[in-house]
C-alpha cells in the first residue's frame, strides 16, 4: 500500500523502518490484529514489552488467577479450526491454560516473527507532512507507519498506591498484575495483601491454604457470587463444538457479548414475589457465574430491585462465614454489579480458616509500610511477603503512559485531561490514523473481552482495507461526531445505576484521574453502530486522499 522498503537514516543514526501498521501490544488484541492485517496483504509490526504473547495471561500469574467468562466463550471464534482443535479443561480455565491458548495461536498462525518481545513503545507522533506515525521504543526502535493501532489493553497498567514508606518493605513484595514468572512459595510465611478485588478474591484461598498465616487489609468490601468451577464435561463440550458458531453468533446478540448458555430474564425483580425471586436467586447462585446478575432485566437500573439481589448476596456471607463480625466486615453495602462482580472458589469460606485475618482499612487507611509490615490504626502487622491486589490504570493507563502526540504536537494527555473522549471506542479526533482496540467509549470491559475485541478487529481490518482501495491516506473522527459519542456513552450509563461505585469503570481508583464513566453499556447496539458507520463510507470521520 505504502513505501515498505526500510531505509537507512544519516550514519550514526538508528535505523528507521517503514510499515503500513504499528500495533502495540501482543495479547489477544494485538495478536488477532496482526494475523488479520498480514493476511490481508498489509506489512505490520507488533511491539510487546514482555517477553512473549498473551498480555493479561502473561502478566497476571497470580495463585488462582483464572478468567470469569467460560472458557468455552472466552476464546477466539475467528477460526473454526482454532475453535475445534483447542481443548479446555475447566470451565473457567487457569491462567496457564490460557497463557498455553495464546501461545498455541501465535505457534499456529506464525506469528512471533512480527512481533518484537521486550521492547515497550515509549513515543508515538503524527508527523502531518508524511501522514504517518512515528513510533519509538526503549530498545531505540525508529518506525514510520501509515497506521497506529493500540492494543495496549484496558487492565494492562498496574495501579502501586503510593503508601508512605512502601519500598522499605525488607520481605518480598509482589503485585497481582505483574507477578513474577518462577513458582513462589508462601509456605510458613506471614504474608499480608493488600486489597480484595476480583484479583485478591481469586488469589487469597489458594494463598490462605499455603501461608502460615494470611493477613487481608481490605478497604471496601465486595460481592462475589461462586464461580462452581468444574472439570468440563466432554458432553457438553462436543455438544457445543457440533455448533460453535451458533454459540457465537448468539452470544453477539447478549447485551455483553456472552451468556446465550444461560439467558437473562426479561422480567423486573419486583414484579416476583418475595418466594419466587429468592428460588431465582438461589438457582442462579447455585449454578455460578455471572448469570447470576441477569435474573431480572431491572438489576442494573432500578437501585430497590437491585437491593434484593444485594441482600440474597450478603445473606450468603452471613451464612457462610462464622464470625459475624468478619461476616459483617465483608458485606458490601453499595449497588451490586456497578463494580465488576467478582466469581470466587471458597472465597468467603476462607475467612473461616484459624490462619486468616481481616483487616479494615476502609475508616483507618493503610498509614504506612515499614521494613516489617503494614501500619494502620497505629497497629503494626509484621509479614515475611506483601502482595499489592490494587488493581489497574484502567482503560486509558497504558494508552497515556505512551507519549502520544497528534496535529499540532497536541499530546493525548491534554486531549484527555478532563477524561477520554473518542468516536466509536476506535478513535479520537486529532490523532489520525491512530485506532484503538477496546478503547475508552466501546463496550470493551462490560463484555467478554475477546468478543469485543474480535468485532475491533475486524472494523478496524475492513477500515484500512476501504482506505487502500480508496487511496486515501488518512482517517479522522471528526469533532461533531466525537461530541456526540461522549454525549451518547455519557447518558446510557446515566440511565444505570453504574455511576453510583467507587469503581475503576470511573477512575475513581487511581487519585487524581479524572471521573468520568469511561466503557459504552450495550454491545449488540454498538455493533449495529459501528456496522451502520462502515456502511454509510465511514460516517462521523474525515477522509483525506493522498498527496
Ligand atoms: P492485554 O492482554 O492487556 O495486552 C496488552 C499488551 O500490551 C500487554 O502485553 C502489554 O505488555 C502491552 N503493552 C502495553 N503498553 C505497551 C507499550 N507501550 N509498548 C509495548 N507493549 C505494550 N476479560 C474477560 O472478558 N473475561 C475474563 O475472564 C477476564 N479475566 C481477566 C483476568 C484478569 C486477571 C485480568 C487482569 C483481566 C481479565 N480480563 C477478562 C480482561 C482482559 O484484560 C481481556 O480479556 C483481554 O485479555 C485483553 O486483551 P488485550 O490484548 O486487549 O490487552
Ligand atoms: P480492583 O478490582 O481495582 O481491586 C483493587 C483492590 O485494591 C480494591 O479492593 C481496592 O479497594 C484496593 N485498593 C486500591 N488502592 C488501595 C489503597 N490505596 N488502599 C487500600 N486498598 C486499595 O483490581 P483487580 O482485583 O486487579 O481487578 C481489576 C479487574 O481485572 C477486575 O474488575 C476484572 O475486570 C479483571 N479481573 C478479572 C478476574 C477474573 O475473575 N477473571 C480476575 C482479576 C481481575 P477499593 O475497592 O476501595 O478501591
Amino acid at each position: 500500500m505504502t513505501v515498505s522498503e526500510v531505509r537507512r537514516a544519516a550514519p550514526g543514526a538508528q535505523e528507521e523502518q517503514h510499515f503500513d501498521a504499528a500495533i502495540v501490544g501482543a495479547g489477544f488484541a494485538g495478536m488477532y490484529m496482526l494475523h488479520r492485517l498480514r493476511n490481508a496483504g498489509f506489512r505490520v509490526r507488533v511491539f510487546e514489552t514482555g517477553d512473549g504473547v498473551g498480555g493479561t495471561w502473561y502478566w497476571n500469574r497470580y495463585p488462582g488467577a483464572r478468567c470469569d467468562v467460560e472458557s468455552m466463550e472466552y476464546s477466539y471464534g475467528f477460526s473454526e479450526e482454532l475453535q475445534q482443535e483447542w481443548e479446555w479443561t475447566e470451565r473457567y480455565s487457569g491462567q496457564p491454560e490460557i497463557l498455553r491458548y495464546a501461545n498455541h495461536v501465535a505457534d499456529r498462525f506464525d506469528l512471533r516473527r512480527d512481533i518484537a518481545f521486550n521492547t515497550r513503545v515509549t513515543s508515538a507522533r503524527f508527523d502531518e507532512e508524511a501522514k504517518r506515525w512515528r513510533i519509538e521504543t526503549d530498545k531505540g526502535d525508529v518506525v514510520s507507519a501509515q497506521f497506529c493501532i493500540m492494543a495496549t489493553g484496558c487492565l494492562s497498567s498496574a495501579n502501586l498506591p503510593d503508601f508512605p514508606g512502601r519500598d522499605s518493605f525488607a520481605g518480598d513484595t509482589y503485585h497481582t498484575g505483574r507477578w513474577p514468572h518462577e513458582p513462589v512459595d508462601f509456605t510458613g510465611k506471614r504474608v499480608g495483601i493488600i486489597g480484595t478485588g476480583s484479583s485478591a478474591i481469586q488469589a487469597i484461598p489458594v494463598i490462605a491454604a499455603q501461608a502460615k498465616h494470611l493477613t487481608v487489609f481490605q478497604r471496601t468490601p465486595n460481592y462475589s457470587i461462586p464461580a462452581r468451577n468444574e472439570p468440563l464435561d466432554p458432553n457438553r463440550v462436543a455438544e457445543i463444538k457440533a455448533d460453535y458458531a451458533g454459540l457465537r453468533e448468539r452470544n453477539y446478540r447478549m447485551p455483553a457479548g456472552f451468556g446465550s448458555m444461560m439467558p437473562s430474564n426479561d422480567g423486573t425483580a419486583l414484579e416476583d414475589d418475595a418466594e419466587v425471586r429468592r428460588s431465582n436467586y438461589e438457582e442462579r447462585w447455585e449454578r455460578g457465574g455471572f448469570t447470576f446478575l441477569g435474573a431480572y432485566a431491572d438489576l442494573l437500573s432500578n437501585r430497590e430491585a437491585n437491593e434484593t439481589a444485594a441482600g440474597f448476596v450478603r445473606e450468603r456471607i452471613r451464612e457462610i462465614v462464622g464470625d459475624p463480625k468478619t461476616a459483617e466486615l465483608l458485606s458490601p453495602d453499595n449497588v451490586i454489579g456497578c463494580k465488576r462482580p467478582c466469581l470466587d472458589t471458597n472465597y468467603f469460606e476462607t475467612y473461616n480458616r484459624d490462619n486468616v485475618t481481616l483487616v479494615n482499612v476502609r475508616d483507618n487507611p493503610v498509614e504506612r509500610i515499614t521494613p516489617k509490615g503494614v501500619v494502620t490504626d497505629g497497629q503494626e502487622y509484621e509479614l515475611d511477603s506483601l502482595i499489592f491486589a490494587t488493581g489497574f490504570d484502567a482503560m486509558t493507563g497504558a494508552l497515556l503512559n505512551i507519549d502520544v502526540r497528534g496535529r499540532g504536537g497536541q499530546t493525548l494527555d491534554d486531549k484527555w485531561s478532563a477524561g477520554p473522549r473518542t468516536y466509536l471506542g476506535l478513535s479520537t479526533v486529532g490523532f489520525p490514523n491512530m485506532f484503538m482496540i477496546s478503547g475508552p467509549g466501546s463496550p470493551s470491559v462490560l463484555t467478554n473481552m475477546i468478543t469485543s475485541i474480535e468485532q475491533h478487529v475486524v472494523w478496524i481490518h475492513d477500515c484500512l482495507e476501504y482506505l487502500r482501495e480508496k487511496r486515501l491516506a488518512t482517517i479522522e473522527a471528526t469533532p461533531p461526531a466525537e461530541d456526540d459519542w461522549v454525549d451518547h456513552v455519557n447518558a446510557v450509563a446515566d440511565l444505570t445505576l453504574y455511576p453510583t461505585c467507587n469503581s475503576w469503570y470511573l477512575g475513581k481508583n487511581i487519585p487524581g484521574k479524572p471521573q468520568v464513566f469511561m466503557p459504552l453499556i450495550g454491545f449488540p447496539p454498538y455493533v449495529e453502530k459501528c456496522d451502520a458507520v462502515a456502511a454509510g463510507g465511514y460516517e462521523g470521520f474525515e477522509l483525506d486522499s493522498a498527496p
